[in-house]
């Protein structure tokens, strides 16, 4: 399974949500979530710790991991997130699994 870090910047960049990757600590972005803001979060209002792979938005209910924030915007449950966001990954751990 990929760590959080990594899974946070693949769902960051699948969005195109742009965020220092080298920063320690928690940074603003944009919220992922643009629905859940009116005029689609301007002004970031989402804080993002990618040395963690956590967000916390100030302006909506968003929070957690890189699978919190893909289920909320795409309203899906954790196992469609993690078959949308896992597949190579998952792929090769079957290898060894099986
Ligand atoms: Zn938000």
């Amino acid at each position: 399974m990929m760590d959080k870090p990594d899974l946070m910047e693949k769902v960051l960049d699948r969005y195109g949500i742009r965020f220092k990757p080298n920063h320690a600590g928690w940074q603003g972005i944009q919220c992922p979530d643009e629905a859940a803001h009116a005029h689609g979060d301007k002004n970031p209002s989402c804080r993002l710790n990618i040395t963690l792979g956590l967000v916390r938005c100030m302006g909506c209910d968003l929070v957690g991991d890189g699978y919190n924030v893909m289920m909320t915007i795409e309203n899906i449950d954790f196992l469609a997130a993690k078959e949308q966001l896992g597949k190579v990954r998952v792929e090769e751990e079957s290898d060894w699994i099986i």
